[in-house]
């Protein structure tokens, strides 16, 4: 690990009711060059029922603040991530792999969640509706879901904690995070940075080790209300399940399988210039990425020859190195499924442009990767890769694309690039997705509301929507008036 200016954010143990526990066990790997980083407690189900304990106690002092107490501490937390930014970052891409100017973008993105929702917990407001009767009134109060659970994933190992457990705390909620094994570091050095913040003990905790076992305590235990996860399709729909014995609400955010869609009217360097943000950001491994990219005919070779061009631009290697913008993929598996898209999709006549073997590096890294002749019978059509490929399917009409498009189970983010402006609207509102990005390849910003439809998930992260997932209603009759 490169040396931090604050050394002591670089915790490994922990953080369970204001104290940091536990003793190593886990190894945390760097995906670079395959060091160990430090070592993480491996804690179970005794240890998640204290977490959740604990954070059932601090939930009514919590909640019994008042928002404008919470939003300062929040703030406070805000102010400490940024001012300690470069060494959380630091940590990020030691831990994940992803080049450190996208770690710096990650942790500015993380926190601007704490900051927003520190200035949204001012703003929870009941109401009063009118009555049905003279006598009586109809008030609707928003209180506190309660003891929220957090499980996150590798790929925004900062983002996807701040995400939930922003507008948790701001509405009131105490949480219980279980970031993913890979990466622990980044989810730890927030969790002391909340600390010196002044949450109280309980309000937020954090646990490393068995997921299964934490994860069943945390879908099943009475007293946890909300289980909000960030992941893969498959571990939501068990984490669902789960939850139903107590009918906890869940709020999940599932895999995609983003299109990008462009029509022979678009600009084809801004087209260009997207899909290389939207593909191979995080080397391809976000789940808002380009899975399958869709060029109209009559600019399909134009748009290839400028694609390929600018993907023979990106540096490959360490995220540390100056000016790479493709680091390690998290694991060998990862390598593996790219392959494995790559060579079923050969066999079926794709084209290999650029790309499509291990960077002589080895182990984690992969060549960003264009194709083309790619068709709906391939895996990569039906299957997020998670990685830097980009295949190239031509269609010939709106109707064509369209339908391409929308023929998966999930429905998280998709791309189109058109100057035409009835069809910015027309083709924004058939598709069948919880997020467009017309014209542009970057759609994520704390400010709007993030989130899926069909099998991606059923919640909203951002704006002022995402606090609602955190807050009851209740009604109350006022009567004998
Ligand atoms: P990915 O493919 O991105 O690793 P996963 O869905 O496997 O996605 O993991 C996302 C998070 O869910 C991680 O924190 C992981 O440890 C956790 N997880 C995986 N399986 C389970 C489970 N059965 N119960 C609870 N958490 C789980």
């Amino acid at each position: 690990m490169r040396t931090l200016s604050d050394p002591t954010i670089l915790v490994s143990q922990c953080f369970i009711d204001g104290a940091f526990v536990g003793s190593p066990a886990l190894d945390v790997t760097n995906p670079s060059t395959g060091e160990t980083l430090a070592q993480v407690p491996d804690l179970s189900a005794p240890e998640a029922e204290q977490a959740v304990e604990a954070a059932a106690v601090a939930f009514p002092l919590w909640a019994g603040r008042t928002a404008k107490e919470r939003s300062a501490i929040l703030r406070t937390w805000f102010d400490l991530i940024m001012a300690h930014r470069t060494d959380l970052a630091t940590i990020l891409t030691s831990e994940q792999g992803k080049p450190f100017n996208e770690a710096l973008g990650e942790i500015d993105y993380a926190a601007s969640y704490i900051e927003f929702y520190a200035e949204e917990a001012k703003r929870v407001a009941g109401e009063m509706l009118a009555s049905h009767r003279a006598d009586a009134r109809i008030m609707v109060l928003r209180q506190p879901i309660g003891v929220v659970a957090a499980i996150t994933p590798w790929n925004f190992p900062a983002a996807m904690i701040t995400r939930k457990v922003g507008p948790a705390l701001a509405a009131g909620c105490t949480v219980v995070i279980k970031p993913a094994p890979e990466t622990p570091l980044t989810a730890l050095a927030l969790a002391e940075l909340a600390r010196r913040a002044g949450f109280p003990p309980g309000a937020i905790n954090v646990l490393t080790g068995d997921a299964i076992a934490i994860g069943g305590v945390l879908t099943s235990h009475p007293k946890v209300r909300l289980v909000g996860f960030t992941g893969s399709t498959e571990v939501g729909k068990i984490l669902m399940r789960q939850a139903a014995t107590t009918v906890k609400k869940v709020a999940l955010e599932l895999g995609g399988n983003a299109p990008f869609i462009v029509f022979d009217d678009a600009d084809l360097d801004a087209a260009v210039e997207g899909a290389i943000q939207s593909k191979y950001r995080n080397m391809g491994q976000t789940c808002v990425c380009t899975n399958r990219i869709y060029v109209q005919d009559a600019i399909h070779d134009r748009f290839v020859e400028k694609l390929v061009a600018r993907v023979a631009q990106l540096k490959l290697g360490d995220g540390f190195e100056d000016g790479v913008m493709q680091g390690p993929l998290i694991t060998e598996d990862a390598v593996v499924k790219v392959e494995a898209h790559i060579a079923d999709a050969v066999a079926k006549g794709a084209e290999i442009l650029i790309g499509g073997k291990r960077d002589p590096r080895g182990r984690t890294f992969f060549q960003p990767t264009v194709l083309t002749g790619a068709t709906g019978e391939m895996t990569l059509a039906g299957e997020e890769t998670f990685g830097p490929l980009a295949p190239v399917f031509r269609f010939t009409t709106e109707d064509e694309a369209i339908a391409a498009a929308n023929a998966t189970d999930t429905g998280l983010a998709a791309y189109f690039y058109t100057r035409d402006a009835a069809r910015v609207f027309h083709v924004t509102e058939r598709l069948e997705y919880g997020m467009v990005g017309v014209n542009t390849g970057l759609i994520s910003t704390e400010l709007a509301p993030f989130g899926g439809v069909k099998e991606s998930g059923n919640s909203r992260e951002g704006s002022h929507h995402g606090i609602t997932e955190f807050l009851e209603l209740k009604y109350a009759c006022i009567g004998g008036l």
